[in-house]
């Protein structure tokens, strides 16, 4: 069994103590592989070796076409070992091959897309001269504003698209000039710890990158509230968020958060049903549920509510394979960990409780004896005040919430504490934009459209502060600096 190493400075290490844990594959519940534990003195190396490389070391002053052609670098060394980093994705996280365009060829492409704006971005801007206003005669004033690299990052990247997420921090944070420490999820630390193999083949200087693993939330505690960093990103959930931001208060650290999201699908009236099926079930099938974007409540009128849940149930029933993600036809694989699983069944119990209709699913697939799995789940007539319609599930569960008319629509998807990400489905697309600018949320899909890389990538209301993506992304790992000399 494979014991993995940590990369901090530029060395290949263990956990200080040499404490390890155990990595289960969650399809077959056996060991796959070990991580080192880390323990509070390998936070204090990582930090210490990042904050080295950004106040002493070449990357934060080198042109930035240079780090660009490294990030081209890491993305062909990605691309290279796509094979073994695919094997991870399925053994480690339960990706099925739906998944893998998402989890596997997206992120090489977003590193791509980081390095070409890098070269394109501005990171000097001059601004117009300004007269000063006093004393009068005196010369007027050159103003040139620097995007300078926001310093020692902490990216804490989250289990369930783990080359993405991290890459969606690492990539324009090595563009802007950052150095960092990256701390993965527990549940998901090889991703990272082959991220880093990448990065020092690719030649980024020692000390830029560092990765350091564990089973303790500690560990995150102990590098957010360290006073050396600069900037914290972190994916995850809204209660982990919250206790971040408290910590990084004290020093007054900078917080990027990407939380957890209940997006609604609006379908109109004027959608044809039979189109609306799919993009309604996607969560039932797609990574299991386990995705924040994901349209966990599917808003449709009283009258086709009905019908649309017995097209659904249908869909599923017929189609949604269950079972180990190594087998590609398989659709749906098991969630991440069986605590995981408990709490979606008892979000599961609770709908039931309150009084939802279960049109499908709602227990464990009888025939899987072994692995961590969930029935793909659809409840209809959900109304808007049940758990399952205000809270987080992530697992593989749909609830249909029935509307009177559009504006009933509006307010049942804008009444969550959620504002991440939102879709509709219409046959008038003009329509469709009017009534996305009335939804409360850092996105909104039109008819299933993507744009996986531009596009800012975010949360209003408790779903985030910050953007990833694009050149939104890009600007968040920077500080704006104004120089100023009379000219
Ligand atoms: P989680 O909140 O349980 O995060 C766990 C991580 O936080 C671990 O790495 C843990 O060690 C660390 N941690 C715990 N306490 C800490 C502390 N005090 N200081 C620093 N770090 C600490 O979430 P998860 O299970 O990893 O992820 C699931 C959540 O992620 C869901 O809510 C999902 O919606 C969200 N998510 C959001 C996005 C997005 O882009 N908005 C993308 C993917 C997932």
């Amino acid at each position: 069994m494979k014991t993995w190493k940590m990369y901090v400075g530029d060395e290949w290490i263990d956990a200080t103590d040499g404490r390890s844990y155990s990595l289960p594959n969650p399809a077959t519940e056996e060991e796959i592989a070990r991580a080192p534990d880390a323990g509070v003195a390998d936070v204090e190396r990582a930090v210490a070796a990042a904050r080295h490389a950004f106040d002493e070391g070449p990357w934060p002053r080198m042109p930035v076409g240079e780090r660009a052609s490294l990030l081209l670098r890491i993305a062909d060394g990605v691309e290279r070992r796509k094979e073994e980093f695919r094997e991870i994705l399925v053994r480690a996280h339960g990706a099925t091959s739906m998944t893998h365009g998402q989890q596997l060829d997206a992120p090489i492409q977003l590193i791509r897309n980081y390095a070409e704006l890098a070269r394109e971005h501005s990171f000097e801007e001059p601004l117009p001269l300004v007269e000063p206003p006093v004393p009068s005669g005196a010369k007027p004033v050159s103003t040139l504003v620097v995007r300078q690299p926001v310093g020692v990052c902490v990216l804490i990247p989250t289990w369930n698209f783990p080359l993405w997420v991290t890459v969606q921090k690492l990539a324009p944070a090595l563009a802007a000039g950052c150095t960092m420490v990256v701390k993965p999820s527990p549940w998901g630390p090889l991703v990272d710890l082959m991220i880093a193999e990448v990065v020092a083949e690719a030649g980024v200087p020692a000390g830029v990158f560092n990765v350091v693993c564990g089973e303790s939330a500690e560990l995150g505690r102990a590098l957010v509230e360290d006073p050396r960093i600069d900037k914290v990103s972190f994916t995850g959930s809204n209660g982990v968020g919250k206790r971040i931001m408290e910590i990084a208060a004290r020093n007054l650290t900078r917080v990027h958060l990407e939380l957890g999201g209940k997006s609604a699908l609006l379908v109109l009236d004027d959608y044809d049903l039979d189109a609306a099926v799919l993009s309604a079930c996607v969560p039932t099938f797609f990574h299991a549920g386990q995705g924040c974007a994901m349209a966990t409540r599917v808003l449709v009128s009283r009258s086709r509510h009905d019908e649309l849940v017995r097209k659904m149930a249908q869909f599923v029933e017929k189609n949604v394979k269950i079972g180990d993600p190594a087998d590609p036809s398989v659709l749906l694989g098991p969630v991440i960990r069986p605590e995981r699983r408990a709490a979606i069944e008892d979000h599961i119990a609770s709908g039931r409780r309150e009084g939802a209709d279960l049109a499908t699913g709602g227990g464990r697939p009888p025939a899987l004896e072994r692995g961590w799995f969930v029935e793909p789940t659809i409840f209809g007539n959900v109304r808007s005040d049940m758990r399952i319609a205000q809270e987080e599930i992530f697992g593989p569960v749909v609830s249909v919430i029935p509307f009177a008319d559009e504006e009933d629509a509006v307010r049942i998807a804008n009444d969550s504490e959620y504002g991440l990400f939102g879709g509709i489905l219409s046959a008038d697309t003009r329509r469709a934009i009017d009534l996305a600018r009335r939804i409360r949320t850092g996105g909104v899909a039109i008819n299933g459209a993507v744009n996986t890389f531009t596009k800012p990538s975010g949360g209003f209301k408790r779903s985030g502060i910050g953007r990833e993506n694009g050149r939104f992304g890009l600007e968040e790992y920077t500080e704006l600096q104004a120089v100023m000399w009379p000219s």
